[in-house]
């Protein structure tokens, strides 16, 4: 493609609301934008990313003999009131009413649909094993849309179900899903793990998989082994069960006894008796936990001042440190500390004193208040005041279930998900099938899930330098990149020409910047796009000379052009 000719909006700047590097870089590499909140469009170079990652994800199904089909976003809440789910789900769920008053909802998922279309299509125990997968836009009213394609309301996914007669047919349904994933990610360049999770949410005790890419930005805690393969949601991981915020509740303030969350958001509570108490070992935790949420940065806090008390210990992994207490404004530095404290953020810090540690209220304003706020170098984490009081019970490093190594905590973006259904679906919608012996029984099903949008988010978190995205070449929009310097020079132009021919012939993806602008402008634009290969063409053009530079690399080199061609083709 001629460059002259595309839509591709690069931005010098990305929006100030733009907090991570993927979401920056998609915005001003002129990949996306955004629509309304978590609603994007992809442009002309969003787009072709996204195909390849949906090519891939779809050469890869079709390799395990999972057939793609096409089902409707627009499903009869009726549907869903039959699995159960449509209380359940929640205002994450898109409800309409058509113009007869009957009830909709925008699919999120599709377990419902294919489970009642196996129910009418499939009677015999002839026509299993079968898995069946779409690749489709998905709408979740998420509580926080956010980091641009990370977390959209509309987004796409590859949804697939497979079917089986019996538990052993599942698991290797289950199991050749979880070989395609493990190809799908490598494929498109991830980092990724996959970790065992925690069956609550979707519903049934079946084994379930989480695939997570690895990253800072991520909304996941995962524990890894160091040595052996084992790697878990803290979802799942047991001794962490208290650490999710979603899954805490007014549990602890309970047994603290607490009228929480209004005490400790209230400003104005002066006296360590008053709060909650820390046992010094609850107050490491806490505080290595906070490391962790704020990916390993020092946790800013804003201490307030407190009147009664003016010496606070302050506990973390190296040991306690005295510090005073002096003013509201306080910015304290704890030496040789991994946390730092700093202010003005807002937060409660456990304090330590007389080996008892209070939960201090901080920076705190308006008294209904139930969110505390971190911030650090990334953007801050809005904690449930409740949640914050259960961090007391999380105990980090525990031994890993298999070997006892010490587990690391990393954090993860979800970008796919397998899990062992059952019959939790067949048995409420009656999807049954007769076995050999002419007895109905349950379908028995799996679900398998690939945020397609997610992966070009993971991947550009993953792949990019402070001038743009690094695109793997599986994923990139172009394979190569024509620059030649002043298309006003008939030299230039014309070996640009003849290269961009003899390439895009051979079926190789060619993007030519043929505008009319200053080389700096077009060296910044195509950093940004992150095009793998890059040609310039230049004062060489004469000796057909030019200019390769690979995107990942710093430094380029000259080649004749049918050096550089034959490098290519
Ligand atoms: P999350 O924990 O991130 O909310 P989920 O567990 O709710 O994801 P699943 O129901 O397992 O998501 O959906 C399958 C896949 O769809 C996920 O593994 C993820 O890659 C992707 N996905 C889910 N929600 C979103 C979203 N809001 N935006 C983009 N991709 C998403
Ligand atoms: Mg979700
Ligand atoms: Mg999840
Ligand atoms: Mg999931």
């Amino acid at each position: 493609m001629r460059q002259s000719r595309m839509l591709i909006p690069t931005l010098r700047e990305a929006p100030a609301d733009a907090e991570t590097q993927s979401h920056r870089l998609l915005l001003r590499g002129g990949y996306i934008r955004q629509l309304a909140s978590g609603v994007y469009t992809y442009l002309p170079l969003g787009w072709r990313v996204l195909q390849k990652a949906a090519a891939i994800v779809r050469e890869e199904m079709n390799l395990t003999d999972a057939q793609e089909l096409l089902m409707p976003a627009m499903q009869p809440a009726e549907l869903w009131r039959q699995s159960g789910r449509y209380e359940v789900y929640g205002p994450e769920l898109v409800r309409l009413e058509d113009r007869h008053g009957r009830e909709f909802a925008l699919g999120p998922t599709h377990e419902e649909v294919i489970t009642s279309l196996m129910k009418d299509e499939i009677n015999s125990y002839r026509q299993l094993p079968m898995t069946l997968y779409q690749i489709q836009t998905k709408f979740r009213d998420e509580r926080r849309p956010r980091f641009g394609l990370l977390r959209g309301r509309e987004f796409l996914m590859k949804d697939a179900y497979s079917f089986d007669t019996d538990w052993n047919g599942l698991d290797t349904s289950y199991w050749s899903m979880h070989a395609a994933y493990t190809r799908i990610f490598t494929r498109c360049g991830l980092d990724f793990r996959s970790v065992q999770a925690d069956a609550g949410a979707i519903g049934g005790e079946g084994e379930t998989h989480e695939f997570m890419a690895l990253a800072e930005i991520g909304e996941d805690t995962i524990a890894v082994c160091p040595v052996g393969d084992y790697a878990a949601n803290l979802e799942k991981a047991e001794y962490q069960t208290s650490y999710q915020p979603e899954h805490l509740g007014t549990r602890i303030s309970r047994r603290a006894n607490l009228p929480a969350p209004h005490l400790l958001a209230t400003p104005g509570v002066h006296s360590i008796d008053e709060l909650v108490t820390f046992t010094e070992q609850e107050a490491g935790n806490f505080i290595k936990t906070l490391i962790y949420l704020m990916d390993g940065n020092p946790v800013a806090v804003l201490v307030r001042g407190d009147h009664e008390v003016n010496e606070i210990k302050l506990k973390n992994h190296t040991g306690a440190e005295t510090v005073q207490l002096a003013d509201a404004a306080t910015v304290l530095q704890v030496t040789g500390a991994e946390v730092g404290f700093a202010g003005p953020v807002g937060l409660s810090i456990p304090l330590l004193v007389d080996q008892e540690v209070g939960l201090m209220d901080t920076g705190i304003t308006g008294a209904n208040q139930s969110d505390y706020h971190l911030s650090g170098v990334r953007p801050g984490i809005d904690f449930a005041l409740d949640t914050v009081l259960d961090l007391r019970n999380v105990t980090l490093g525990d031994p890993c279930p298999h070997c006892g190594s010490e587990m690391n905590l990393v954090r993860g973006i979800e970008v796919g998900h397998v899990f062992k259904l059952g019959t939790k679906y067949s048995e409420a919608l009656g999807a049954v099938y007769s076995d050999a012996s002419g007895q109905e029984q349950n379908l028995i099903m799996g679900c398998y899930g690939i945020g397609v949008s997610r992966i070009l988010s993971a991947v550009a978190e993953q792949h990019h330098d402070q001038n743009g995205i690094l695109w793997p070449a599986s994923l990139a929009p172009y394979q190569v990149h024509i620059v030649p310097l002043s298309i006003k020079d008939e030299t230039q132009m014309g070996l640009a020409d003849e290269l961009y021919e003899k390439l895009t012939s051979q079926g190789i993806e060619v993007l030519l910047d043929d505008r009319d602008e200053r080389p700096g402008v077009k060296f910044k634009d195509s950093d940004l796009i992150g095009i793998p290969i890059r040609i310039v063409i230049g004062k060489l053009a004469k000796d057909r000379q030019v200019e390769w530079k690979e995107r990942h690399k710093a430094e380029a080199e000259v080649l004749e052009l049918e050096a550089a061609l034959s490098r290519i083709t």
